[in-house]
């Protein structure tokens, strides 16, 4: 039997190997291990399948152990992530192909990029201004170090990004005559159709994306600067990347837990992806801490446990209990038929994974109803 006897007060763990999963303290997030591990397998068998690398998206789950688990079971090649501090926090855990999918434009925080080869990881950042080069170049000379340059086409998403081929040749150029910079490839993630719920929607959105980043790269090749990777796809495009001839590396990274959001969309024959491509790896365990009210049960996650920016919780295999309404420290479930007691738990899919984890300490991997892993959110908090 487990006992948290030893830990000093204030420092308790929501669970610990080898304890039953009924004795977890909530809230909490678990992993239902066998889940997740076939959710990786299969993305890291799609991408083989399909001549793909897969870069996951670290920004996402912010764990060194589930990258490894990405690298180990999905053959996964490296992790990107969106913050310098993320990945500091992936190069310290040992992670050797790390990319900034975003740009870093203030000193320090390009300081602090162009240092991080030193802990042996190869660094990749994306560029969409030509003024970014020298300083990016300065830097990795300063610390005698080398960086990986993706040049960033916005292909649809409307966030960083340039628009059109010859400032992707311009810039690309820019970093091949850089010192210790290398022109890596494309970065064209289409962020912007990831969750629309129709098929024939999302790829209207990526054929568009998939001809703009083909006519970049021809004249890249006219130049002599054929990219190496072209990189983007996420959970809800990269069918359409893998088939494209264009792309070579993947990104996805909510597949690996999904959320209630995601859960919703449709695959290529009408089908939810939460109801056979993607299984909920990822719930938010909760016990119900109230039932003053005969048909209200109030369970102890609230805002301090998730993100609820892409819409609530759903209770997982429920239909007789529903979670309404969400304050910081309470959810409101409703019970109509009164069948939820006090310390009853309930798994919640959370409406956004990415947002819920950045809010917890721990995850707690669980398998046959027993406590197995206990890991930390490696990168939680890391917005800097
Ligand atoms: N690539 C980039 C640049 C992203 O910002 C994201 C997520 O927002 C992803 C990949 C992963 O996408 P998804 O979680 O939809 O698989
Ligand atoms: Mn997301």
């Amino acid at each position: 039997p487990v006992n948290f006897d030893n830990l000093e007060v204030g420092f308790d763990v929501p669970a610990l190997p080898g304890m039953d999963e009924a004795d977890i303290q909530t809230p909490c997030l678990i992993l239902d291990l066998d889940a997740l591990e076939r959710n990786i397998r299969k993305m890291g068998d799609y991408a083989k399948a399909h001549n793909m690398r897969h870069r996951s998206h670290g920004k996402m789950h912010k764990s060194v152990d589930v990258q490894k688990l990405q690298e180990s079971l999905g053959g996964a090649i490296g992790v990107c992530c969106q913050k310098v501090s993320e990945a500091e926090v992936f190069a310290r855990g040992g992670i050797k192909d790390i990319l900034v999918s975003n740009q870093v434009r203030d000193a320090a925080k390009i300081d602090r990029l162009a240092r991080m080869p030193k802990l042996g990881a190869t660094v990749t950042v994306c560029v969409d201004d030509v003024a970014n080069v020298a300083d990016l170049s300065a830097a990795a000379q300063k610390h005698g170090t080398e960086l990986g340059v993706f040049v960033e086409i916005d292909c649809g998403a409307g966030r960083c990004g340039v628009k059109t081929t010859p400032e992707v040749v311009e810039i690309a150029q820019a970093v091949a005559a850089a010192p210790n910079l290398t022109f890596k490839g494309i970065q064209a993630y289409q962020g912007a159709m990831q969750h629309m719920d129709s098929y024939d929607d999302r790829k209207a959105k990526l054929d568009a994306a998939i001809a703009q980043v083909k006519d970049a790269v021809d004249a890249l090749k006219a130049e002599g600067l054929e990219p190496q990777f072209v990189s983007g796809g996420g959970t809800g495009s990269y069918y359409f990347e893998s088939n494209s001839g264009v792309y070579n590396e993947l990104q996805c990274g909510s597949y690996a837990f999904m959320d209630a959001d995601y859960g919703r969309i449709h695959d290529k024959d009408g089908r939810r992806i939460d109801q056979g491509e993607w299984e909920n790896a990822l719930f938010i365990l909760t016990s119900v801490m109230s039932h003053a009210k005969p048909h209200l049960a109030v369970v102890d996650a609230g805002l301090k446990a998730q993100s609820v920016d892409s819409g609530l919780p759903f209770v997982y295999g429920r239909t007789d209990v529903k979670y309404i309404k969400c304050s910081d420290e309470h959810g409101v479930v409703e019970d109509p038929n009164g069948v939820l007691k006090v310390n009853d738990k309930l798994r919640l899919v959370p409406g956004h994974c990415d947002p819920t984890c950045n809010v917890h300490d721990w995850y707690v991997g669980v398998r046959n109803g027993k406590v197995e892993a206990l890991w930390p959110v490696s990168a939680r908090g890391k917005a800097f």
